[in-house]
Formats: structure tokens, sequence, C-alpha cells
């Protein structure tokens, strides 16, 4: 039961890899991986995930994995 998902900005069309999720009563907005589903999150791919900028007020949190700057290589053993 996967479904595409698909970045929810106008003229897009990018594979979501990341979504943003909102909680009005603490004035937040998370930015998570794409794995991670809320009943409000809004899918974006990872080009507008990291252009995405809180309304004046509000604070921002990226919760990605790979919000974290370099690669990051597994090592199976
Ligand atoms: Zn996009």
């Amino acid at each position: 039961m996967f479904r595409q998902r698909l970045c929810a900005r106008p003229g897009c069309g990018a594979p979501g890899t990341a979504v943003l999720t909102f909680q009005y009563s603490t004035r937040t907005v998370w930015v998570l991986d794409s794995g991670d589903d809320e009943p409000s999150a809004i899918d974006l791919c990872a080009r507008h995930a990291d252009k995405t900028s809180p309304p004046r007020g509000w604070t921002a949190h990226d919760r990605r994995a790979s919000a974290s700057p370099g690669m990051t290589t597994s090592v199976a053993s």
C-alpha cells in the first residue's frame, strides 16, 4: 500500500523525500524524513524542504537524518 509521494509545491512534482508538519499551539514547524507519517504532514522534495522557512514568530526544526552535512555510509560487517 505505497503511494508515490510527490512534492506539494505547485509546479514541482519532484519525489517527496521529506515531510513538513506544524503544531499551531507551540508555533513549531518540523521537517522530517518522509517515512515519519504524520496526519497533517505535507510532502516536500529535498530542495523545497531545504528552502522551508517558518512564518514569523515560528520555530523550525530539521529532524531529517540527512540534515547533517556530508555523506554517511553504513558499513555492513
Ligand atoms: Zn519540490
